[in-house]
């Protein structure tokens, strides 16, 4: 791949430009790709999904190890390139689509089977999560690289100034490791923010579990739209003072300082 200005030369001789709105930034360095993929292991016993092979950093080495693969790309162009070069097969597809709008469950039925890689467009990460989690059940692994600043928020603990939203539902759901920094010099374009490769692993059971995860999602919502107030006002729409002021919970603490066991406290007081 040879860079011209602003365009990129793709293999078939078709150039590119990268697309901001797609959160394009392409990676180039195989020491880089080597850690990604040694980190993600694959073996063709996988079936693999990938978000936005781009031109084919990872795809490559992952279509090489002979796991299942689907790709979901939504760029129009780059989707007809990886589909050209790696043709369709029943070990391979490409789907043209949003992955914020793609059903993981039309490529498996069975629990822990999907293991999700990607070198994620970073403008859309977080809703990304969020929609992949919603299917976590199907989910073995995910290995993505992500702004260094959003795996933090994911691995954040209680009071720290990082801990919110993110924290608590990634780890509602997942063990959240941080493996790795990747540096900017590794993409084209360079992107102006640290990276890192994240691995989330889909608890086998979950170590506390609401009876209401929509209603566990909307009460730490609430209480972080508003992170300076003290709980028993952040709450007030969600949670009567008088039902918050039952539970075993200091109600002048702000969002904050609550663990994630609190949050579901809150959350099955008021969801039956
Ligand atoms: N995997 C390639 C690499 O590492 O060089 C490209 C990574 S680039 C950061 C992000 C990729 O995700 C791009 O190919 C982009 O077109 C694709 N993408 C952006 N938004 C998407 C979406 N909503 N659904 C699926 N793919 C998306």
């Amino acid at each position: 791949m040879k860079r011209e200005s602003s365009f990129i030369k793709l293999a078939n001789g078709l150039t590119h430009q990268p697309r901001k709105r797609f959160g394009q930034n392409f990676l180039h360095d195989e020491n880089a790709i080597e850690k990604i993929i040694d980190a993600i292991s694959p073996c063709k016993e996988h079936h693999i999904v990938e978000i936005g092979p781009g031109y084919g950093a990872l795809t490559n080495p992952l279509f090489k190890s002979g796991a299942k693969l689907d790709c979901v790309e939504i760029d129009q162009d780059l989707a007809k390139f990886i589909g050209d070069k790696f043709g369709n097969s029943k070990n391979f597809q490409v789907f043209q689509k949003d992955i914020l709008k793609f059903d993981l469950a039309l490529l498996s039925k069975k629990e822990k089977t999907l293991r999700i890689v990607g070198n994620l467009p970073y403008n859309i990460s977080t809703p990304v999560i969020f929609h992949l989690l919603k299917n976590h059940l199907l989910i073995a692994d995910m290995i993505f690289m992500l702004q260094l600043e959003v795996i933090q928020r994911m691995s954040s603990t209680v009071g720290d100034k990082n801990y919110g939203r993110l924290s608590l539902m990634a780890q509602y759901y997942c063990e959240v490791e941080h493996l790795f920094n990747i540096p900017s010099s590794s993409f084209t374009p360079k992107p102006k923010v640290v990276s890192a490769i994240v691995r989330l692993k889909p608890h086998q059971k979950l170590p506390v579990k609401a009876k209401d995860p929509s209603c566990l999602q909307n009460v730490i919502r609430t209480a972080f739209n508003q992170r300076r107030k003290i709980l028993k006002n952040s709450l007030k729409t969600v949670v009567s003072n008088s039902i918050l002021e039952g539970l075993p919970i200091d109600t002048n603490l702000r969002p904050e300082n609550l663990s994630l066991n609190d949050y579901v406290i809150i959350s099955d007081a008021i969801s039956g």
